[in-house]
């Protein structure tokens, strides 16, 4: 018998280079395994290409409080919606109200006949997920994943040799908290009951003493931490989560990520390459000729993995076409698309200097982020076909921007080179999938992290590491938070 092959590292295909893929080659690294990550942008990891990489322009906020999913409100709430999005075209998520003038309506759909049924097919899922159980099963779902986000990114950060984790978020990240404008007011029954669930669902991990902690706050006292708000954006006052912070650029951070992932040196050999454009674009996922259970992969550029160990699918919401290749067809993954515009400062005027912190107006349904030399707008939901950005969106959001500060009238125009559309990977359930593939016993799933894909990347990583080391039988995180939620047969 051989020693020294029981010594080489295991073989790992990471596809896909967001966040989930290099926070999962990461974990894999560090486990033993020599991790290929295969990312199809020519550019590499944390691409700018519209459409492809969520991880490039979002807002980039860390965000353990996100406990409740977008299927979090009434039956009847949503009822409306689906209504009104076929008939009126627009609409707000989760409220009757419309027309308000300061911000436009988060929410559009643009059916074709390319996506019509998908959008279908997901809105009955949706539909079945927002009954009051299934609510509960979401939210306590995602609050078992946020709860352990913030300890799980300090140890991916770690694993990658950032040796002070401290001082590389005070070098990429703005630390002055996150203030959540409500739709309703800060003091209705409505916000002091989704506080104290979020409190109820974080407590016992003590998160919600530090990043989770949300304070109720009124209209003066959002004036008082953002005087450059509207009166009318600050009308109702809101939540304020004054330990949060975000980044000042996600790319910057991801790509960043990804150069300390590429030196790691793990224990047997473990370590980390990044192939990009043709040699890293997957375009199969077959049967091995030896093995039918296993999965081989081929590129574009006609590289073949065979004999991998693990392969794990994190290609955002392209997810889908990955895991119909392993055998998993119709997982009713979407790209729920989200938009992002920015504001340069000039030497004349500072968009960037006009808020200090992340600022979150949920009536239409976007983040305002103060970000290295400009000032950045990202949100809004599109349910809409594989095409380019919908001007609309764009300039919506960039309107919107300017109704709810003061003094952005010098502002210069949005620079329209920054403009960037990015599909969010969403399940109906709003639970992400972290579970072996049903049909391919070496593929890893760990996709559909919907708004919340960066603050889960870390969890993440460590979840698909575990999976990777352990038996089928056996799959459950390290401080054995069952896994069963979030399997990947929920949908077959
Ligand atoms: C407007 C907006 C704002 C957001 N704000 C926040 C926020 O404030 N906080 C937060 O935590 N999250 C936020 N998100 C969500 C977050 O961006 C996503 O959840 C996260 O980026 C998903 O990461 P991912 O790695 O799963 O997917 P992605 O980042 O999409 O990465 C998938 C990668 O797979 C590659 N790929 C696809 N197909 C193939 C293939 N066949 N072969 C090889 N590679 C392939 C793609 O090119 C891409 O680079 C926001 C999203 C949007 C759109």
């Amino acid at each position: 018998m051989s020693t020294t092959s029981a010594k080489l590292p295991k073989s790992a295909v990471v596809i896909g280079g967001g966040f989930i893929g290099i926070s999962s080659a990461i974990h894999l690294c560090s486990r033993g395994f020599a991790v290929t990550v295969l990312e199809k942008a020519r550019s590499g990891v944390g691409s700018k290409k519209d459409g492809e990489c969520a991880s490039y322009g979002n807002a980039g906020t860390f965000a353990p409080y996100a406990t409740f999913g977008l299927n979090d409100d009434s039956p009847a709430s949503l009822l409306t919606a689906g209504v009104k999005a076929f008939f009126g075209g627009s609409l707000m998520f989760g409220s009757t109200k419309s027309g308000d003038e300061d911000v436009a309506n988060p929410l559009s759909f643009s059916l074709s006949a390319s996506n019509a049924s998908e959008v279908m097919k997901f809105a009955m899922h949706f539909l079945r997920n927002s009954s009051a159980e299934n609510r509960v099963k979401t939210n306590e779902g995602l609050s078992e994943l946020c709860k352990r986000a913030s300890s799980s990114w300090k140890e991916t950060l770690r694993l990658a040799g950032v040796n002070d984790a401290r001082a590389f978020l005070e070098e990429h990240a703005n630390r002055n908290g996150y203030l959540l404008l409500t739709k309703s007011r800060f003091d209705s029954k409505e916000v002091i009951e989704k506080n104290e669930e979020r409190k109820r669902l974080l407590g016992d991990k003590n998160i919600w003493n530090h990043e989770g902690e949300g304070e109720l706050i009124g209209p003066e006292m959002c004036k008082q931490l953002e005087p450059n708000l509207t009166d009318s954006a600050v009308a109702n006052g809101g939540v304020y989560f004054k330990d949060a912070w975000s980044l000042r650029a996600p790319d910057v951070f991801l790509k960043k990520l990804a150069e300390f992932a590429l030196k790691m040196k793990g224990p047997s050999g473990g370590s980390v390459v990044i192939k990009a454009g043709s040699s890293g674009e997957v375009v199969d996922v077959r049967g091995e000729q030896q093995n039918d259970e296993k999965a081989e992969i081929v590129t574009k550029s006609g590289d073949v993995y065979t004999n991998v160990h693990t392969i794990v699918v994190c290609s955002g919401w392209r997810s889908k076409e990955i895991a119909k290749m392993c055998g998993d067809g119709d997982i009713p993954l979407i790209a729920e698309r989200g938009y992002s515009v920015e504001f340069s400062d000039t030497e004349q005027v500072s968009p960037s200097k006009l808020l200090t912190r992340a600022t979150c107006f949920q009536r239409g349904g976007f983040i305002i982020s103060p970000l290295q030399s400009r000032l950045r707008a990202a949100g809004l939901v599109e349910f809409g076909p594989d095409q380019p950005p919908t001007a609309s969106n764009l300039l919506s959001l960039e309107n919107s921007t300017r109704k709810l500060l003061r003094n952005f009238s010098d502002a210069p125009p949005r620079n329209k080179n920054s403009d960037w559309l990015g599909g969010r990977p969403t399940l109906p359930d709003y639970l992400p999938v972290l579970s072996r593939s049903s049909a391919k016993s070496n593929v890893i799933y760990a996709f559909g992290h919907q708004h919340i894909g960066f603050t889960l990347a870390g969890i993440t990583g460590k979840i698909v590491a575990d999976i990777a080391t352990t038996t089928g039988a056996q799959q459950r995180g390290d401080d054995h938070f069952p896994l069963e939620p979030y399997a990947v047969q929920r949908f077959l």
